[in-house]
């Protein structure tokens, strides 16, 4: 498949699409931030679905070195001084790695299409086109494109490119965009379910979709992919470049925005920007299943120079209801009585046969679906958008597909049903909106933070513990341990006491190398190389 200059070309006819929709065994890899610069380099990778990369188009140059160096970019773009770790993984195509927590047995993280090929579909006459575009996207576009419709500039740190050919030409403002964030929603959902989400299926015939978009770093994970979205520049600007980071100064783990401070987030998102430049008038809505999504999406609120709080909730499991960070955000009133617990009570604790009775295990289920859409629903009606000129931002994630797809994979009956929900949700969020905006007054949009792998080959799930085991027992020895923190699959990173690495007489590559002599691994980096080769990508600016 030949992508050479397929940036500004624009399909109508379905035929393309239905190619890489169909093509599961093909798997491509593009390097955006490349291709703009230098207008030539498409990286593309395809394989025959045996785990083999093979006929990259870059000539003179051997596929698995290709497909490496393509890696390794996506990590360096991913790559952030003290918040990395120190090896760099990319398991062989179709593995991946886990714990063992039977509600995360598939687990995303990785670059290959089925981790970084996400929908990307703006609806909304007569602001928005409609069109079928086949050209190379990436999340960080999202931004920009927003910033247009908005008729304000990007924040100066957002990297990615406005999508024209999405815009119509009016001289009018939508009184709210809503961006939908569907948290692990696969590209190849929009074809393979396409009858179970009649909605989103209606609005892609009638907007502007992107056939070919993409994460463009690794890891590919929720708390990267919505501040890419969030923010428009890539995650080595941000800065938020894992789920659960290493804090080597308190020897403990923590979570992305930790304490549910956005100070973490390095970069201003365009909501910050808009709150700012209007000063507060525009309502900012930010809401969503865990903090790692809300406060890439939302920004700072008033926790930055001249900002204005914005409302910001985020479900937790601490007591299963909202919770937010009021030195920053406004938490909506309406939230405050809307608890999990009545809705897995109401379902006698079950779902498809599964324990829904707790708040963790609860969002594994199309029931959270339904109570992040009654909770949306509820924020919608009870605040004033779109009820004057000054553009409202309504930026929602829903978490649902993601812990669906976490426990029961991306074929299963219980996505099935997930996603039945979660068009059922979106609907009804775009009919408060239309009648409070007023039809064709807005403009909603709909991407995702990242994919999901499907069932691996038997063997294909690698358990983090074994990992850890098998290099502690290599350069350690009985006793010892040279890994400081392995504890979330997806990051797909390891942090190393290096200076006991160092003291054993080995070295990071020592490690990368024994990695790759376990056959399970298509690449393995070491933070050298990916700071020598961020260092590259920024002298191609
Ligand atoms: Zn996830």
């Amino acid at each position: 498949m030949d992508f050479t200059g397929s940036r500004h070309r624009v399909i109508s006819e379905p035929t393309e699409r239905k190619a890489l929709a169909h093509g599961r065994s093909l798997v491509t890899y593009y390097s955006a931030m490349a291709f703009r610069l230098f207008s030539l380099l498409l990286l593309t990778v395809t394989s025959t679905g045996c785990g083999t990369a093979a006929a990259p188009a870059v000539p003179g140059r051997s596929s698995t070195a290709t497909a490496r160096q393509v890696w390794l970019d996506a990590f360096a773009r991913g790559y952030f001084p003290g918040r990395s770790g120190q090896i760099f993984m990319v398991l062989r195509q179709g593995d991946f790695l886990v714990d063992r927590d039977p509600l995360y047995a598939f687990m995303h993280g990785s670059p290959w299409e089925y981790d970084t090929h996400i929908p990307l579909l703006f609806h909304g006459a007569p602001f928005i086109s409609r069109v079928v575009s086949n050209e190379r996207v990436s999340q960080q576009d999202v931004v920009p494109t927003l910033a247009a419709l908005l008729g304000t500039s990007p924040p100066a740190t957002a990297s990615g490119q406005r999508l024209s050919q999405a815009l119509a030409t009016t001289t009018a403002r939508p009184r709210v965009v809503a961006l939908f964030v569907l948290d692990g929603v696969r590209a190849d959902y929009f074809d393979t379910y396409a009858e179970l989400m009649p909605t989103l299926s209606r609005l892609r015939r009638e907007g502007a979709w992107f056939g070919n978009a993409y994460v463009t770093s690794v890891p590919t994970l929720t708390a990267v992919g919505h501040a890419n979205l969030g923010t428009g520049a890539e995650p080595r600007v941000h800065g938020l470049v894992v789920n659960h980071l290493f804090n080597r100064v308190t020897g403990k783990s923590q979570e992305a925005y930790n304490a549910l401070d956005p100070g973490e987030l390095m970069a201003l998102t365009l909501a910050d920007v808009w709150n700012i430049e209007t000063d507060g008038r525009a309502i900012v809505i930010g809401q969503g299943g865990a903090i790692r999504a809300v406060a890439g999406l939302v920004g700072h609120g008033a926790c930055v120079l001249d900002g204005r709080p914005v409302l910001a909730a985020s479900y937790t499991t601490r007591d299963a209801g909202w919770e937010t960070n009021p030195g920053c955000y406004r938490m909506p009133e309406v939230l405050k009585p809307i608890n999990a617990g009545t809705y897995w009570q109401e379902a006698q604790g079950t779902w498809m046969g599964h324990d829904i009775s707790d708040a963790a295990k609860f969002r594994h289920s199309a029931v959270f679906q339904r109570f992040e859409g009654d909770a949306l629903a509820a924020v919608l009606e009870s605040e004033a958008i779109g009820s004057d000129e000054v553009t409202d931002l309504v930026l929602v994630n829903l978490k649902g597909p993601d812990y669906v797809g976490h426990a029961y994979g991306p074929t299963s009956a219980e996505m099935r049903a997930e996603l039945t929900e979660l068009d059922r949700q979106i609907a009804r969020a775009l009919l408060i909106i239309a009648r409070k905006a007023g039809e064709g007054r807005f403009v909603s949009v709909f991407t995702a933070d990242h994919g999901m792998p499907g069932e691996p080959r038997p063997g294909g799930r690698h358990y983090m513990d074994d990992l850890t085991a098998s290099l502690d027992k290599h350069f350690a020895g009985v006793g010892g341990s040279i890994v400081q923190y392995f504890g979330d699959a997806s990051n797909n990173e390891i942090h190393l006491d290096t200076a006991k690495l160092r003291s054993l007489g080995g070295s990071l590559r020592d490690v990368a190398s024994y990695l790759e002599s376990l056959g399970s691994f298509a690449a393995v980096y070491t933070e050298d190389e990916v700071r020598e080769a961020q260092a590259r990508l920024r002298d191609r600016r």
